[in-house]
């Protein structure tokens, strides 16, 4: 359930201090927190905010077929997916060596070449892909976000700048706290609940849009083998944002022979085309 709340600022401070009294687990006060302190409003802008910083600091991938290729797999997933209040962006990142796909707050998402290139089908895209929408549509980053803001700001500060019509001091509060964990901050921080949520909405998705969820337990198994051996540095990013375990992909096949090991599309050559293109650069 999703509470929406506008305008008045001592109806939601009332609200957050019952949710603090009475919260019963972590994974429900975070949600409700999310929804109190952070209105999608909010999220959007600030997700706009920080995309605008990233793209200063991140390289676009300068070729529009792999950009297409990325951005039709992106709204087949967006089409089926449980949140439809805002807009998603998918961006592809000319970085070969980094394993990586993540998700700010607001609907913008990120794929590095790197991750284009480690896949073997288009249904392991698809699964990661949905993995990381599933992460704006339980709006993890703000929940976890709120949370951060109540511990770290103190709850009086929050008080004050939820007592601002309007949400601008909220606002400079949540951005000075973005400038200090700095680029990426908020995406280390999901838990394991954020991952097995985000996976099972990866399944669903996979499922939804006619792809083999299949992609999504190999392309984790993939990862959580590569964790033993090969270059860390390289699935650093993707590890450290979303650490793939044993239990992970054990709770990713146990979904999908739950649904019936429903199969569907590999895009075995469709990927192989496209890794031709970003190698040949
Ligand atoms: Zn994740």
């Amino acid at each position: 359930m999703t509470v929406r709340l506008s305008g008045s600022a001592a109806l939601r401070w009332m609200l957050l201090l019952t949710v603090l009294a009475v919260g019963t687990s972590c994974r429900s006060v975070g949600k409700t927190l999310g929804d109190l302190l952070v209105p999608v409003g909010q999220e959007v802008e600030m997700g706009n905010q920080y995309a605008a910083e990233l793209s200063k600091e991140l390289k676009e991938l300068d070729d529009p077929t792999v950009q297409r290729y990325v951005q039709e797999i992106g709204q087949k997933i967006v089409a089926v997916c449980d949140r439809q209040d805002i807009e998603y962006h998918f961006t592809v990142i000319d970085d070969p060596k980094t394993v990586n796909a993540f998700a700010v707050p607001g609907g913008h998402l990120y794929v590095y070449t790197g991750l284009l290139l480690a896949a073997d089908n288009e249904s392991e895209i698809a699964g990661v892909m949905g993995h990381e929408v599933g992460h704006v549509v339980a709006r993890h980053s703000a929940n976890q976000m709120a949370q951060a803001l109540v511990a770290q700001a103190g709850v009086g500060a929050v008080q004050n700048a939820l007592s601002t019509e309007g949400g601008t001091d909220w606002l400079s509060l949540a951005g000075g706290m973005i400038a200090n964990v700095g680029a990426q901050g908020y995406l280390l921080k999901y838990g394991r609940d954020d991952e097995s949520e985000s996976d099972a909405l990866a399944v669903k998705y996979s499922i939804k849009t006619g792809y083999d969820p299949e992609g999504m337990a190999t392309f984790l198994e993939k990862l959580f083998e590569l964790s033993g051996g090969q270059d860390p540095s390289t699935l650093e990013a993707i590890m450290s944002s979303h650490p793939p375990t044993r239990e992970r992909v054990e709770n990713v096949r146990r979904l999908i022979a739950d649904a019936g090991n429903p199969g569907g599309k590999v895009g075995r050559d469709e990927l192989k085309s496209i890794q031709a293109r970003i190698k040949k650069r």
